[in-house]
Order: C-alpha cells, then sequence, then structure tokens
C-alpha cells in the first residue's frame, strides 16, 4: 500500500520548478543558461563549428550528380 504510482507524483509536481540536470552536450558541465545547452561560450562554439562543418561538406566523388536519384520507371 505504500506504493506510489510514477505519474502521481510528477503531476504534484509544478511545471515550473524543474530539477535543473542539464548537462553541457560538449563536455557534461552544469548548464548555463546563457550558453544553453551548453556550459559556456567555448562548447557553444565549438558545437557550432561541429555542425558548420558537417553541413558545408561538400560532396565529392562519392556522391555522383544525379545517378543517385533513381526515380521508379513504370516499365511493364
Ligand atoms: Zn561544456
Amino acid at each position: 500500500m505504500a506504493k506510489k504510482p510514477k505519474s502521481s507524483a510528477e503531476k504534484s509536481r509544478p511545471d515550473g520548478v524543474r530539477v535543473t540536470a542539464a548537462k553541457c552536450v560538449r563536455c557534461k558541465q552544469p548548464v548555463v543558461p546563457r550558453f544553453r545547452p551548453f556550459c559556456s561560450q567555448r562548447c557553444s562554439d565549438l558545437d557550432l563549428a561541429g555542425w558548420l562543418t558537417s553541413k558545408y561538406r561538400i560532396p565529392t566523388d562519392d556522391t555522383p550528380d544525379g545517378s543517385e536519384i533513381e526515380l521508379p520507371t513504370d516499365d511493364d
């Protein structure tokens, strides 16, 4: 009888009062709201750089232009 449903426990918790357990996505240090979701400007920059690098990666001979996209032909 001492069993408490999980949903009930969460329901009694106000939405605004959330335990800040957020950690930097790069170095796992406590997140600073200003740099969320990072702990510092440095981590933010590093992550952004990583995104940009992969975003601007130009496909070379790995992806032949045009030949990759093959439209289904109704060739009976
Ligand atoms: Zn960090």
